[in-house]
């Protein structure tokens, strides 16, 4: 049985519990898409952890985990993980995999993200993290990019200094179009000097990446069929979230990558026959990180203090798991949930955070849009119409109880059993697993 399991809105759904409990099953867990600017968190045996890049698989003793090639890697990044699990007592060589296909995210394209960031004129920033992600996806379709793979030959310093020295001449450009008042652009982990790199310095950092990870690189394509054919079980996973989808998301203000779950496959080289499953992990509110459209937003850190977003930001602890930026939050969009039901094949929903809800006497559920006067029930695929659409709710009665301890649906408050199962109802599917704490035992099972 392999499951593709994504997220359903903004990212930050709560899929890393989700995937934690889902591991139960798996043999195999697979990290298909983005690169370490996605978090994932994870609490297991009362110990909290932030997973960048290795799947949370790792945590449970026997699973293999691979980085898929649909991934763009940060090899300082994943070296700052694997030796974080080994000071944990995990050890991943052995269990970890890395494709040969998987695409290198260099100190180069950090300099270039924060460089073009720099040169964008205010109004016109993009707001990315400065990982360096948006360039590595760039370098891979301009096909300049360096491979994992490339690591285990004997010319990859050479193609590091040629890379480091095409890179100097970006910058040079890019250092006159700086819009920004300052003199140099930061990068943490090497020097930067009048916008320009020192190749040795980077040819030294990447042969102690390359002794380090090359262990782990290996043609993970055909060890996935292979596991496939002895009958094992491959969880696919995904991160950030169907609305962040390069083709699919709210464009520009989207992600790199296709986080949906067609990227699966993109990502991994499962083939859509081999895909059985598709979980998509939604909140039952609704949050979104940085710039962009967000038809249900009722809070934010900059001009919007509704109260009830006020809640369930701090009730559900929304800030970057990475970043640390405050989340945007909003009640749950039915219009955002059947478009990622429809785009990604949603099987069963993992439905997230429902005890965040706890505490308001009546909730509201975007049922549709209004957009220009008309009334529309599909996801407009512009981010400017997005942006133009005024949600139209229905409300329902809030159950004004804990709902941490229970531990059977059938023990679910009355009013909380009937929002989770209008909010199903709206956007097609099942429901597989319901969340009602951050904890993996605060989990109900339904279907999965
Ligand atoms: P991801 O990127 O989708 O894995 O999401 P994050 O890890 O960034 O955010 C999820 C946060 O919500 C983490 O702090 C989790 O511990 C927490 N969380 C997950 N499920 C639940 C839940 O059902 N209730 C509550 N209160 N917190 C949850």
């Amino acid at each position: 049985m392999n499951t593709v399991l994504i997220g359903s809105q903004w990212g930050d759904e709560g899929k890393g519990k989700v995937i934690d409990v889902l591991t139960d099953k798996a043999d195999v867990v697979v990290r298909y898409q983005g690169g370490s600017n996605a978090g994932h968190t994870v609490i297991a045996e009362g110990k909290k952890r932030v997973l960048r890049l290795i799947p949370s698989g790792i945590l449970h003793e026997g699973k293999v985990c691979v980085i898929g090639n649909g991934v763009v890697m940060n090899p300082l990044d994943l070296i700052e993980e694997i030796e974080a699990m080994r000071a944990t007592g995990v050890e991943p060589k052995g269990r970890l995999f890395i494709s040969t296909r998987t695409q290198m995210v260099m100190l180069y394209h950090r300099a270039l993200d924060k460089a073009e960031e720099a040169a964008r004129a205010p109004g016109k920033k993009i707001g990315t993290t400065g990982r360096g992600i948006g360039p590595a996806y760039a370098a891979k379709v301009s096909r300049t990019g360096l491979r994992c793979g490339d690591m285990l030959t004997a010319g990859f310093l050479d193609l590091v200094r040629e890379q480091v020295e095409e890179t100097n001449a970006k910058l040079r450009m890019l250092k006159a179009e700086r819009v920004d008042a300052g003199d140099d652009i930061e990068v943490p982990g090497c020097t930067v000097k009048g916008y320009q790199l020192d190749a040795d310095e980077l040819v030294a950092i990447y042969r102690t990446v390359q002794e380090k990870l090359s262990p782990y690189v290996r043609d993970t394509v055909p060890m996935l069929h292979e596991a496939k054919k002895a009958g094992k079980s491959i969880l696919l996973e995904g991160a950030q979230g169907t609305m962040l989808d390069i083709d699919f998301g709210t464009y520009p203000f989207v992600t790199s990558s296709n986080p949906t779950s067609g990227g699966a496959c993109i990502g991994s080289g499962l083939s859509p026959r081999d895909i059985d499953c598709v979980v998509g992990v939604i909140k039952a509110y609704t949050t979104r990180v940085g710039e962009g459209p967000f038809p249900t937003e009722l809070y934010n850190a900059v001009n919007l203090q509704d109260p009830d977003g006020k809640t369930m930001a701090e009730r559900g602890h929304e800030f970057g798991a990475v970043t640390k930026r405050p989340r945007r939050t909003g009640w749950y969009d039915a219009v955002i949930a059947r478009y990622a039901q429809q785009v990604n094949g949603v099987d069963y929903w993992a439905l997230t955070k429902l005890d965040v809800m706890d505490v308001f006497p009546k909730i509201k559920i975007c049922v549709a849009y209004e957009l220009d006067g008309r009334r529309i029930d599909y996801m407009p695929s512009s981010a400017a119409e997005l942006a133009r659409v005024k949600p139209i709710y229905e409300e329902m009665d809030g159950w004004m109880c804990e709902t941490s301890n229970v531990t059977r649906m059938e023990d679910l408050p009355p009013k909380a059993k009937a929002y989770v199962d209008r909010l199903v109802e709206l956007s097609g599917g099942k429901l597989g697993i319901l969340s009602i704490g951050p904890a993996r035992e605060s989990t109900l099972r339904i279907a999965l």
